[in-house]
């Protein structure tokens, strides 16, 4: 398995409850590491653009205002299956179907205020990284 990155967001409703450490933890000690991190409080045009695929979903003004509602921290992750493996930490996108132990079942209150975001291929990862991140932000951890 090779050595992958994925993209990151600790939603406003989990940085809100005070969440970011305890989920910055649960990456650490799952082998992801951190290398790139900052918080942001997204404007409406960023938001809207990060979330383009979702553009003609019902749902889409409620995700770009609650995504718009308060700070949110973004953060890229590297380690072994990196993707798949930040989106089993994370857990189904409704936290009612989420597993336990998930960020979540743990996190979450609701389908739309459901505490992380994280890429689900490779391809929307780096697409994802590039678009809050410059390649001289992300700093190897591998040496
Ligand atoms: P994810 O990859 O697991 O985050 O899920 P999606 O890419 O399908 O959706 C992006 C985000 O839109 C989700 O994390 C939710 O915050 C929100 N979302 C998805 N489906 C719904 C829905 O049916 N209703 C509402 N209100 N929000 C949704
Ligand atoms: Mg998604």
């Amino acid at each position: 398995m090779a050595l992958e990155r994925t993209f990151s967001i600790v939603k406003p409703d989990a940085v809100a409850k005070n969440h970011i450490g305890a989920i910055y933890h649960r990456f650490e000690t799952a082998g992801l590491r951190i290398v790139a991190a900052k918080m942001l409080h997204l404007s409406r045009e960023q938001a809207e653009g990060f979330y383009a695929e979702h553009k003609e979903r019902p749902f889409f003004n409620a995700l770009v205002s609650f995504m718009t509602s308060g700070p949110v921290m973004v953060q890229v992750l590297e380690g072994e299956d990196a993707v798949r493996k930040n989106r089993e930490i994370m857990g189904a996108t409704n936290p009612k179907d989420a597993a336990a132990g998930t960020l979540r079942a743990d996190y979450a209150a609701s389908i739309d205020e459901n505490a992380v975001h994280g890429s689900d291929a490779a391809a929307s990862a780096a697409r994802e990284i590039a678009y809050f991140f410059t390649e001289a932000e992300l700093c190897s951890r591998t040496r």
